[in-house]
């Protein structure tokens, strides 16, 4: 198939799978997305939203997250691992957020990306999700299953595989796609045990193809 009609067969057929998507993380303010989207890094969005849950109560304002809180910070995050690192990525950031940017968050992937503990994959997450900036943002889900489907070359690294995708993907709705593959990987293209013949995207899968 023709890669153009392969892009829109999958867009379409993700599309029919996958209708309606919504952000994974629990959130009410931006600053807490990017707290959350912190905090997922190797760990499930369900522990992340367990955690936020007590964290976003016991300190409801970017102030509260400072050396004095520290204790609680940590006691509220420590079931997602890294605790120490990531307490300290919080605090760090607060402080940046309240007196660099008056507590906002910068919409610029790079000023985004020198807060610590935020990263490229962290910097995409927060603009696609909150101002529909054109990111397909690569998890462990969109990498494996991008590169399985043969969309991207194997060996492009997850930055590369964004600006594959995206190039790819052009003018479609980029944090739904981003929200349908990582479904797609958590449901059928899974790491171990992937169910192919549940596939509706097999005829143009790479790795099927070779498999059978
Ligand atoms: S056919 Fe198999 S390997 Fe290909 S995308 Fe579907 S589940 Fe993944």
């Amino acid at each position: 198939m023709e890669r153009s009609k392969k892009v829109e067969f999958i867009a379409n057929t993700l599309q029919e799978l996958y209708p309606d998507t919504h952000t994974f993380l629990e959130y009410q303010k931006d600053y807490e997305l990017l707290f959350a989207t912190i905090l997922s890094a190797q760990a499930t969005d369900k522990s992340v939203n367990e955690a936020t849950s007590r964290l976003f109560k016991e300190c409801p304002r970017l102030e509260d997250y400072n050396q004095e809180n520290k204790a609680l910070i940590l006691d509220c995050i420590k079931k997602v691992g890294l605790g120490k690192s990531k307490c300290e990525y919080l605090i760090k950031t607060a402080d940046i957020l309240l007196k660099d940017y008056r507590g906002e968050l910068p919409r610029d992937r790079k000023a985004l990306m020198a807060l610590p503990g935020v990263g490229y994959k962290t910097s995409g997450v927060v603009l696609a999700e909150l101002y529909d900036d054109p990111f397909i943002p690569v998890d462990t889900h969109v990498f494996r299953v991008s590169h399985r489907l043969g969309l991207v070359n194997d060996k492009l690294t997850p930055e590369e595989t964004e600006v594959a995708l995206e190039r790819l993907f052009k003018g479609k709705h980029s944090i739904h796609l981003h929200r349908q593959f990582i479904l797609l990987g958590r449901n059928i293209c899974l790491a171990r045990n992937e169910k192919c013949d549940l596939c509706p995207l097999k005829e143009v899968c790479k790795y099927y193809s070779k498999k059978k």
